[in-house]
């Protein structure tokens, strides 16, 4: 009983701290982005729901390619995509986010809940958590900051959900014909090199003991 008691404490202490440390930072979303999501969700993945919530089996490792929080924040925040972005547009208006983003110094902000949909992986974002990560540009790469915050992050999330996957948004193609694969067009498709390859295998190697499935090998 002591045994189980301290083993309890000790997980508290691991999962509980975290949970201090994440900053709730939420982006827009009113009923016209859970719309948009419930459209996305049957559109793109033939999923009639009544909420946006997922349920998390995967995480999703990115950079913005943004150098900034604010420019990084701004860009999740409202419910509609700019008209920057041409190339998404055709698939759906719904704007592009992630459930966490993490700054230069490696502060972790959650922007909405963590069991609601956010758009940031084609294919998978029924069943992805995504984590943004400001920066990933030439003048300013990930920080050993951001990298320590992705692995308690990820640990965290690993023993809140089953997560079977943990990924970087280069992977992602990895996936066409798997069983969470979802996406319906087969055209629909973006080149993605973030957050690169030595950050996800760092990210990987210290969360080792979570035993996620070796992302497939590309058909
Ligand atoms: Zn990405």
């Amino acid at each position: 009983m002591k045994k189980f008691i301290l083993l309890f404490s000790l997980i508290c202490l691991a999962s509980c701290n975290i949970s201090k440390q994440i900053v709730d930072r939420p982006i827009v979303f009113d009923e016209e982005r859970e719309e948009l999501t419930l459209e996305y969700l049957s559109n793109r993945y033939g999923l009639e729901q009544q909420t946006s919530a997922i349920t998390p089996k995967m995480i999703v490792l990115h950079w913005t390619a943004i150098p900034t929080l604010e420019a990084s924040f701004k860009a999740f925040e409202h419910s509609k995509l700019p008209n920057t972005r041409p190339d998404i547009t055709n698939a759906s208006a719904l704007n592009v986010s992630s459930q966490f983003l993490i700054d230069q110094d490696g502060t972790i902000y959650r922007q909405m809940p963590e069991t609601t949909m956010a758009r940031h992986v084609i294919g998978l974002n029924h069943c992805a958590i995504g984590i943004e990560n400001v920066g990933g540009t030439e003048g300013v790469p990930l920080t050993k900051r951001q990298l320590k915050a992705n692995i308690r992050l990820v640990k965290y999330l690993s023993s809140k959900y089953t997560i079977e996957y943990l990924i970087g948004h280069y992977e992602y193609t990895n996936f066409v014909g798997h069983e969470l694969w979802l996406e319906k067009d087969d055209g629909y498709r973006t080149e993605k090199t973030d957050p690169g390859k030595d950050f996800l295998e760092k990210v990987k190697k210290a969360t080792k003991k979570y035993n996620f499935k070796q992302t497939p090998i590309k058909k």
